[in-house]
């Protein structure tokens, strides 16, 4: 999960972290363990659902079927992300990304 603002991700990596929380519900329904991303500091399970909505919503924006309601589970509190750090990383690892975060950046400060 990075938490940022959707409207930062490029296609790949808000599909990307759609497709990921799926996958954390599923292993949690499974009852497998996400402790090796949890201390990573990649996970909020309570913040799991949440999520899953604004990035629904920027799919749909971005006209994205979204035909995978998320399985219902159990939240609890665990997990912390850094969107700081996370935001920096990704203006690092993706070059369509790092465009998006800087136009938003500047539409944020013009309003
Ligand atoms: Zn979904
Ligand atoms: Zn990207």
């Amino acid at each position: 999960m990075w938490n940022l603002n959707p409207a930062y991700l490029c296609t790949q990596h808000l599909l990307g972290e759609h497709k990921e929380i799926h996958q954390a519900v599923g292993s949690i329904l499974k009852g497998r363990s996400l402790k090796g991303h949890l201390e990573k500091g990649q996970l909020e399970i309570h913040n799991l659902k949440k999520r899953h909505a604004e990035l629904v919503r920027e799919m749909k924006k971005r006209n994205f079927n979204h035909n995978s309601p998320l399985p219902d589970f159990e939240e609890f509190y665990a997990g912390k992300i850094d969107p700081q750090k996370n935001k920096l990383d990704l203006m690092k690892r993706c070059k369509k990304c790092r465009v998006r975060i800087k136009d938003q950046d500047k539409k944020e400060k013009q309003t």
